[in-house]
């Protein structure tokens, strides 16, 4: 293999892979190291994104790769009320994750990047002007590259080792997920989303159900055993409302962190830049990565490009990366954190006075017809300066915290 590149990925994820195709679609050198022996597992993603987002990407998803379509999703408070969120045409789209990563990875290999599978890369290191890249397969030497972006997923363990990144740098929830064959009793064509307490503490659990019959579960939690949480979410919410079978049959994939940004951390350093979960790129509601991470991965590659045609790859120049994605979305992040943190924090009665107040309401239904799914921060926000909204979100808050509290007192 050869031995200097202009550019290095490390991490062969949607991330990775995104960068890695639009850096070689634009003549940029590349090479990128993936642990894996094969692209696309192990999987652990639910594989729901916004049709706007994959637009926003450039990405055409071949349609074997489609599993599913929505228009909108179906909320459970923890005592089974239910609010519809209809944006009266299809909105999302589900894919088959492994296939994705693996279409990612051809488009990539056949616009020239060198695809290294089975290698997992121990350190990034300074050396002169460039950075040498660190395979830890005692065979196989060290490569030397001027700009390297870090797409190695959730913990950063080679940032930890560069003293980067610390994990009291972030949070993180933990997300497991299953395939279940079939399912009953669903509205086609919507999500299903599930609060509660015993359900997943400070998230929610899911329902995605895919062409064929089948529904993708899963949920993320901040504490608990989360396989414990999905095999009670299995059998109190689904087998117990008649969604699933007595015994379903399910595969279930290993629990994984979801980073929540924090903001309090670089993502760039001399010739370096870090994307996707590494860099806590993850929207704080619904955990989803894919589409910010990538949108991400598209401001890395631009920055590189520069930086290279310039000259100049030090810490200055990369810092034009940080400002870009952070003008995108530190905003949304922010917004979207509070939405969680205040939300998802209520007591279980305190979610359902919640759904309460919004059943039937115009923030609801301002909320479900926006076009945004992805920058749903704005979403809100723009209901929210209808003043008449605003004063019923209030009122619904209030509300919802009084129930919260008397329960406690
Ligand atoms: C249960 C669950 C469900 C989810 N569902 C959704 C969803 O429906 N929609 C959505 O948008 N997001 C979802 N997400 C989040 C989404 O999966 C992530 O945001 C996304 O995978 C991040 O991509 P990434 O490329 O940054 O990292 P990853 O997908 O983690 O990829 C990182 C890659 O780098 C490799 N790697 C790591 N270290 C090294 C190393 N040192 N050397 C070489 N290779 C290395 C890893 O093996 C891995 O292949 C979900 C997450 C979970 C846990």
């Amino acid at each position: 293999m050869r031995r200097s590149f202009d550019l290095a990925i490390v991490g062969g994820g949607p991330c990775g892979l995104y960068a890695s195709l639009l850096a070689s679609k634009s003549g940029l050198d590349t090479v990128l190291f993936e642990e894996h022996g094969e692209i696309g597992s192990p999987r652990h993603c639910a594989g729901h994104i916004s049709i706007k987002g994959l637009r926003a990407l450039g990405l055409r998803i071949p349609q074997r790769l489609l599993t599913g379509t929505y228009r909108g999703a179906v909320l459970h408070s923890p005592s089974d009320r239910i609010l519809f969120l209809d944006a009266g045409e299809e909105v999302s789209v589900s894919i088959d994750r492994e296939g994705f990563e693996r279409h990612l990875a051809d488009l990539s290999e056949g616009a020239g990047t060198a695809l290294v599978l089975g290698e997992r890369v121990k350190g990034i290191r300074p050396l002169g002007e460039s950075l040498e890249i660190l395979p830890s397969s005692p065979n196989s030497d060290p490569v030397r590259c001027k700009i390297a972006i870090d797409a190695e997923g959730y913990p950063p363990k080679l940032l930890g080792e560069m003293r980067a990144w610390s994990p009291r740098h972030y949070s993180a929830l933990m997300g497991i997920g299953a395939e279940v064959e079939e399912v009953h009793g669903i509205r086609e064509g919507f999500v299903e989303l599930y609060f509660g307490r015993d359900t997943a503490p400070g998230f929610f659990a899911w329902l995605i159900p895919l062409r064929g019959g089948g529904a993708r579960i899963g949920l993320a939690t901040e504490r608990g055993n989360p396989k414990e949480l999905l095999d009670r979410f299995v059998r109190n919410r689904l087998i117990g409302s008649g969604k699933l079978p007595d015994r379903p049959r399910m595969v279930e994939m290993k629990p994984h962190p979801i980073p929540i940004w924090r903001g309090n951390y670089g993502t760039y350093g001399d010739g370096l830049l870090v994307v996707g979960d590494a860099a806590s790129q993850v929207k704080p509601t619904t955990g989803g990565g894919l589409f910010l991470g990538m949108s991400c991965s598209a401001m890395a590659v631009e920055t590189a490009k520069m930086a290279l045609s310039s000259g100049d790859w030090g810490r200055a120049s990369m810092k034009r990366y940080e400002r870009l994605w952070r003008k995108a979305f530190s905003l949304e992040l922010r917004l979207m954190g509070a939405v969680r943190r205040i939300a998802l924090g209520l007591e279980d009665r305190g979610i359902d006075a919640l759904f309460d107040e919004l059943s039937g309401s115009a923030l609801l239904e301002a909320v479900s017809r926006s076009p945004e799914m992805d920058l749903q921060g704005r979403a809100i926000l723009g209901a929210l300066l209808d003043p008449i909204r605003f004063l019923l979100a209030a009122k619904a808050l209030w509300r919802s915290f009084l129930e919260a509290y008397l329960k406690r007192g």
